[in-house]
C-alpha cells in the first residue's frame, strides 16, 4: 500500500460525509502509542460554521537537495511558503567534480529556485539573504541580505513563521587544521567548483612562464587532493582526465611534470563503498599514476607545502600547487547556535525524530545534511508495545496477537526488518522460536515479556545514522512536503504532527529511507555502481548507466538537455581550457 493511501482515503471520507469526523480513534502501536484523529475537517467548527482560516506561513531555509524537493512536492495551496536562502538557485551536486574540469559547465547543472516553485499552486516567495540566529520562542528567523534593502541600505531583517523547515545543509569541514581554511579549495558550491577550473588553468599557464626552473614547475603542476571518499575520488579521476586527454596536448612540456596525489587518512579509499570497489579504484589510480597515500592525516598546510602525519608517527612535508579538501562535512554557525539554544550543543547535527521535527521544538523541522534522526529503540518501548499487543491483558501474548502488531513494529522501528534481513530470517516468528530455544522455553504458543524482550533485546543494534547525501535529503523533503499536504486535510488545527514522544503519538508514517544505490565515477569513462542488495558493477556499463541516472535526475528539462549536450560537446571537441 502507498504510505499515505490509507490517510488520503481517510481524508475524503471526511470530506464526503463531515459527521463521521466527530470522533474516530485509530489506534495502533507506535512507541507504545497511538495514532489519534478527532474533528478531522478543517473547514467546520464545533457549531458547524464554514471557518476561513488564514493561510499558514512555511519558512524553509536553504534551497538545496532537501530544500528544492520539498517545494517541487508540496501542493496543497492553503500554505503561503517564505524560502530563504543566500543562492536563488538549486545545484546538482553529483556533477560539481565534472564542473571542476569543463566537462559540464556550471550554469547547466543550477536550476533558478523561482521555475522550481513556479509550477506548484503554492504561494511561495524568495528572499536571497541567510539567516543568521533561529529565535524558536517568539516564531521568527532572523537574515542578513548581501545586498541593502531598504533606503538606509539595511541588511538585516526578521521573518515570522507558523511552521520553520531547516535545510541550510552542512559546510566543509576544516577540523581546525591549521592553514586548510587560508591555503585549500573546497568543493562545496557551484563557485567552489569554477575557482578550480580557473587555478587547474592557471597552475599550467604559470608553470609555462620563462625563468623558472624545473622544481618550481614541478611544484606548480603538483594538484593534491585531500580526503578519499567519493568526492575527492571523484575530482582526482575528473583531473587525471582533464589533464592527460586535454591538457597536455596544449601544454605538451608539461607532460612530464605534473603529479597527482591523494592522501586518505584512513587504510583505504571509497572505505563506504564495497571492498571490490575499493580494491578496483585503489589498483587504477595506481595505473594511472595518481599516487595514493593511505594512512596520510594532514597537519599543517602553509602556501606552499603541504604536511601529513603517517600511522607511525613520521611527518612528511610535500610542496604543492593547489589543493582541493574534501574530508567530510561540520556544522554551519546558525545551527551550532539554535543547537545550543535548544540543549543540543554537544551535537554535530540538529537532532530530529523520525517525523524530522526538531527535538524539544514546536513547529521546527529539519532535513537534510543539517539532521540526523534519532531512531527511536524498540526495548525502550519494549513494555508498551507489551502491553498494547496483550490485549485481553491476560499477562502473556499469543502469536496472533503479536502478529497483530507486527507490521505497526516494522513501520515503528525500520531496525527490526533490518535486524532479520542481517541474521536470514524471512519474519518475526523465526525470532521467536529462536530467543524460545535460547531460553530452552518450549511453549511456542504464548511468551511473556521477558521472552519479548529476549527476541528483541538485539535488533537495536540494527540503527544507523543516515549518510549526509543529497538521496536521503531529497527523500526527507518529498516525505515532508507529502506530510504538509496531508496536514491540512485532515485536521481542523493543523499544527505539526503531535511531539509527545513518550506517548508516541504520530498521525504519519515515520519517514522511511530507501537506499536506491551509489555511483564512483573513476574517469577514463569507467564508473562503479553498488546498487541495492550489495549489486556491483564496475567498468563502461556503469559509466552508460551512470549517463543516464544523472540525465533523468536533472531538476529541469532544461538542466537535462544542457548537461546532454555538454556531455556530447565533450565527447566531440574535448573539454575547454581557455581561461575565462
Ligand atoms: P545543500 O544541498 O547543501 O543545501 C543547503 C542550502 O541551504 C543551500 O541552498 C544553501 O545556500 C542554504 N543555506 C546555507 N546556509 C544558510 C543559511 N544560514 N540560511 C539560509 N540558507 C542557507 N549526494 C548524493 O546522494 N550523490 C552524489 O553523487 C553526491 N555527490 C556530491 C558531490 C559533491 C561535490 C558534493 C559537495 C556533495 C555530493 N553529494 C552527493 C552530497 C549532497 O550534495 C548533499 O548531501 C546534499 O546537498 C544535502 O542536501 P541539503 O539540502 O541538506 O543541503
Ligand atoms: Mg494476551
Amino acid at each position: 500500500m502507498r504510505p499515505f493511501a490509507y490517510f488520503e482515503r481517510l481524508s475524503q471520507a471526511f470530506h464526503d460525509y463531515p459527521s463521521l469526523s466527530k470522533i474516530l480513534v485509530v489506534s495502533t502501536i507506535s512507541g507504545g502509542g497511538l495514532i489519534v484523529y478527532s474533528e478531522a475537517n478543517p473547514s467546520y467548527s464545533n457549531n458547524g460554521v464554514e471557518t476561513k482560516t488564514r493561510k499558514r506561513k512555511v519558512v524553509l531555509l536553504g534551497t538545496g537537495w532537501a530544500g528544492a524537493s520539498f517545494l517541487k512536492t508540496l501542493n496543497n495551496s492553503s500554505y503561503e511558503v517564505q524560502v530563504i536562502s543566500p543562492r536563488n538557485y538549486f545545484a546538482f551536486t553529483p556533477l560539481l567534480p565534472s564542473v571542476t574540469c569543463g566537462t559540464v559547465e556550471a550554469r547547466s547543472v543550477v536550476e533558478p529556485i523561482r521555475n522550481i516553485a513556479r509550477k506548484q499552486n503554492v504561494e511561495m516567495s524568495f528572499l536571497e539573504a541567510e539567516c543568521f540566529k533561529i529565535d524558536p520562542g517568539s516564531k521568527k528567523v532572523y537574515c542578513r541580505s548581501k545586498q541593502g534593502v531598504n533606503s538606509k541600505g539595511k541588511k538585516e531583517f526578521d521573518v515570522d513563521y507558523d511552521y520553520l523547515v531547516i535545510a541550510t545543509g552542512a559546510q566543509s569541514n576544516t577540523f581546525n587544521i591549521p592553514g586548510v581554511e587560508e591555503n585549500c579549495h573546497f568543493l562545496k558550491e557551484v563557485e567552489d567548483a569554477q575557482r578550480i577550473r580557473s587555478t587547474v588553468i592557471d597552475s599550467f599557464e604559470k608553470a609555462s612562464l620563462p625563468g623558472l626552473n624545473e622544481q618550481e614547475r614541478k611544484r606548480m603542476l603538483h594538484f593534491v587532493v585531500v580526503g578519499g571518499g567519493p568526492t575527492g575520488v571523484e575530482f582526482a579521476s575528473e583531473l587525471h582526465d582533464f589533464v592527460n586527454e586535454d591538457l597536455v596536448k596544449l601544454y605538451p612540456k608539461a607532460k612530464n611534470l605534473v603529479q597527482i596525489t591523494l592522501l586518505e587518512a584512513a587504510d583505504h579509499i571509497l572505505t563506504m563503498f564495497d571492498k571490490r570497489i575499493t580494491e578496483f579504484a585503489e589498483e587504477k589510480f595506481t595505473r594511472d599514476g595518481i599516487d595514493v597515500k593511505l594512512g596520510s592525516m594532514v597537519v599543517k598546510v602553509n602556501d606552499k607545502e603541504i604536511s601529513a602525519k603517517t600511522k607511525a608517527g613520521e611527518v612528511s612535508t610535500i610542496p604543492y600547487g593547489m589543493i582541493v579538501w574534501s574530508t567530510g562535512i561540520g556544522t554551519r554557525p546558525v545551527i551550532k547556535d539554535f543547537m545550543k539554544q535548544i540543549g543540543q550543543g554537544n551535537r554535530r547535527a540538529l537532532a530530529t525524530d523520525e517525523w524530522l521535527r526538531v527535538e524539544g521544538c514546536d513547529n521546527i523541522y529539519a532535513l537534510g545534511d543539517c539532521a540526523t534522526i534519532n531512531q527511536r529503540k524498540v526495548m525502550e518501548d519494549i513494555a508498551a508495545i507489551f502491553k498494547k499487543a496483550d490485549k485481553e491483558n491476560s499477562g502473556t501474548l499469543t502469536m496472533k496477537e503479536f502478529h497483530e502488531v507486527m507490521s505497526d513494529i516494522c513501520d515503528r522501528y525500520p531496525q527490526v526488518e533490518l535486524y532479520l534481513k542481517s541474521k536470514g530470517m524471512h519474519g518475526i516468528t523465526d525470532l521467536l522460536k529462536q530467543a524460545q530455544a535460547e531460553n530452552g522455553s518450549n511453549k511456542s504458543v504464548e511468551l511473556d515479556i521477558e521472552e519479548l524482550k529476549s527476541a528483541l533485546c538485539q535488533v537495536d543494534s540494527q540503527v544507523k545514522l543516515l549518510p549526509a547525501t543529497g538521496q536521503v535529503a531529497a527523500q526527507q523533503g518529498t516525505y515532508l512536503a507529502k506530510c504538509f499536504d496531508r496536514m491540512e486535510v485532515c485536521e481542523k488545527n493543523p499544527e505539526g504532527p503531535i511531539r509527545i514522544r513518550g506517548e508516541g503519538r504520530h498521525r504519519f508514517r515515520p519517514f522511511r529511507y530507501r537506499h536506491l544505490g551509489q555511483f564512483a565515477p573513476l574517469g577514463g569513462e569507467q564508473t562503479a555502481a553498488q546498487l541495492p542488495g550489495d549489486w556491483v558493477s564496475i567498468g563502461h556499463s556503469s559509466q552508460w548507466l551512470w549517463y543516464s541516472v544523472y540525465a533523468s535526475k536533472q531538476v529541469s528539462w532544461r538542466t537535462r538537455v544542457l548537461v546532454v549536450s555538454d556531455w556530447m560537446r565533450r565527447f566531440i571537441f574535448g573539454r575547454d581550457s581557455s581561461r575565462i
